[in-house]
């Protein structure tokens, strides 16, 4: 069956039979382990009212196991060499819909409207290609599209990055953009060992259960994340360094001023400040007109 496609034996038969080779500029690698594939599909908590967006299905390794899980599913493909796999391996599967396409430039409001009516819930569960992992993210979380979880298998450092607290060398502006929307969880760490081909990271599945509303209380998002951006432009640098970028050089005692007033010290590092000091300098810049 479908669900079996996840094995070494089974991907190098459909490699051979379809003459496939690896893109690597497309970040291939198939994953072959059955243990990896059902801890993914577990972690997004799917029944048979929910559906399933999966980016990147290659040949359906976790496809199949989604189809099983999962009342819908849609799965986004860009490399065109793989539709025909995809419609053999998923034949028996008419829950399933595999499209042709860049996730990166799809409607995906759209695709929502048109495959997920009437499902309790979309997740997106997905063996991400590393390439564009932020991208693809971003990009999920910023459409404010009605996902319940996104769990995926991307590079460890980056998981990291995703679900650092502040104060240490892994939070930046990439932690405080996913915990404003989402609430992180590191579900497993994997070896190189589950892909073919293998890659040269290690690898991490990471579950982001999305929030009902943003972790903060923002006026102004595009201000809010321009302010988290300055204040990790150069980390070496205090917050009052970084920030008069944003103010001004003119406005450097106002600054220093400002931050004493809201009880943040100019001289903390950007990556000691929480969610909550974040909102609280973007909200008293606003003011300033800064
Ligand atoms: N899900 C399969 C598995 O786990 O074995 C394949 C995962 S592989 C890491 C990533 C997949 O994403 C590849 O099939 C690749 O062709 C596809 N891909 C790469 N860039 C993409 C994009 N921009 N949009 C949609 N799919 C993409």
């Amino acid at each position: 069956s479908a669900a079996e496609v996840g094995t070494p034996k089974r991907t190098k038969e459909i490699i051979a039979k379809y003459g496939f080779s690896f893109k690597k500029s497309l970040g291939q690698n198939f994953l072959i382990d059955g243990n990896v594939l059902n801890n993914i599909v577990a972690a997004a908590e799917l029944d048979k009212t929910k559906g399933a967006l999966e980016i990147g299905p290659g040949i359906g390794a976790l496809t199949g196991r989604l189809a099983d899980a999962a009342g819908r599913v849609v799965a986004v493909e860009i490399d065109q060499r793989l539709l025909p796999i995809l419609n053999d391996v998923l034949s028996d599967e008419p829950h399933v819909d595999v499209l042709h396409g860049d996730v990166l430039k799809l409607d995906l409001a759209e695709l929502f409207r048109e495959h997920f009516q009437g499902v309790d819930g979309v997740s997106v569960v997905a063996n991400l290609p590393y390439y564009v992992t932020t991208p693809i993210l971003m990009k999920l979380l910023e459409e404010r599209l009605p996902l319940q979880h996104i769990v995926v298998m991307i590079q460890k450092e980056v998981a990291q990055r995703m679900a650092a607290k502040p104060g240490g060398k892994e939070y930046g502006s990439l932690s405080v953009a996913v915990q404003y929307y989402c609430v992180p969880q590191l579900v497993c760490t994997v070896p190189h060992t589950v892909f073919i081909p293998q890659p040269n990271v290690d690898s991490a599945v990471i579950k982001l259960t999305l929030r009902e509303k943003p972790a903060v209380e923002v006026e102004d998002e595009p201000h809010f994340f321009n302010v988290v951006q300055a204040s990790f432009a150069q980390r070496r640098k205090t917050l009052a360094n970084n920030l008069t970028a944003l103010c001004g050089k003119e406005n450097r005692e106002a600054l220093t001023a400002l931050l004493h007033s809201i009880g943040i010290d100019p001289v903390r590092r950007g990556e000691t400040l929480s969610l909550e000091e974040f909102a609280l300098l973007s909200r008293s810049l606003l003011e300033k007109g800064w």
